[in-house]
């Protein structure tokens, strides 16, 4: 099965991500977290995205559009995929579409986390306090909201005519919302 969870920075894609990994051996497929990888090993790829990232804006669509590409082999060797910050814009969405396909695979579930932008800006900021990713600071945040806004929010009718979206509660605790997306891809799977 192949799953995308979605919503703007802070909602807990990347924690219920990992939580599915421990739980149904599926894989995550973290952009955010190969970009970091990349700036943190000082190669060619993190020197060309590090000032993108540290302002808040979204790298180019090619970039992560590759990164995902050489990843699917080895998500569909397991349980499949967990889509955390990919896809961000159409064209990625578009891009992933046609990848799978390519593959006889479809993206089967759409998780929605509905979170509060007072609970999003509380969770960000807490966790620069915590790791001090650099652009978790509250004025990039503002920025990385505004992208999501602009450029990944409209991705959302995209996916809901596939009638495969549904939307969960993230305002709740870690185990509250893992529990109702455990529901959600339980209904894919029956
Ligand atoms: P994240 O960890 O998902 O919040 O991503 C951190 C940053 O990495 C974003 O603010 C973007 O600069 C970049 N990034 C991650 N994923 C993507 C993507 N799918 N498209 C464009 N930029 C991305």
């Amino acid at each position: 099965m192949n799953l995308i969870l979605f919503g703007p920075p802070g909602c807990g894609k990347g924690t219920q991500a990992k939580k599915l990994v421990e739980g149904r051996g599926m894989v995550q497929l973290s952009t955010g977290d190969m970009l970091r990888a990349a700036i943190a090993a000082g190669s060619e790829l993190g020197l060309k995205v590090k000032d993108i990232m540290a302002r808040g804006d979204l790298v180019p669509d090619e970039i992560v559009i590759a990164l995902i590409e050489e990843r699917l082999p080895e998500a569909e060797a397991s349980g499949g995929a967990i889509f955390d910050g990919f896809p961000r814009t159409v064209a990625q969405a578009q891009a992933l579409d046609a990848m799978l396909e390519g593959r006889g695979k479809r993206i089967d579930r759409i998780i929605r986390l509905l979170v509060d932008e007072a609970e999003l800006l509380a969770r960000v900021t807490g966790r620069f306090e915590q790791q001090g990713r650099p652009d978790d600071n509250p004025e990039t945040f503002k920025t990385r909201l505004a992208a999501y806004n602009a450029q990944t929010a409209p991705l959302l009718p995209y996916y809901e005519r596939t009638g495969r979206t549904r939307e969960v509660d993230g305002m709740g605790t870690m185990d509250e919302v893992a529990a109702a997306i455990a529901a959600s891809l339980d209904e894919v799977q029956a």
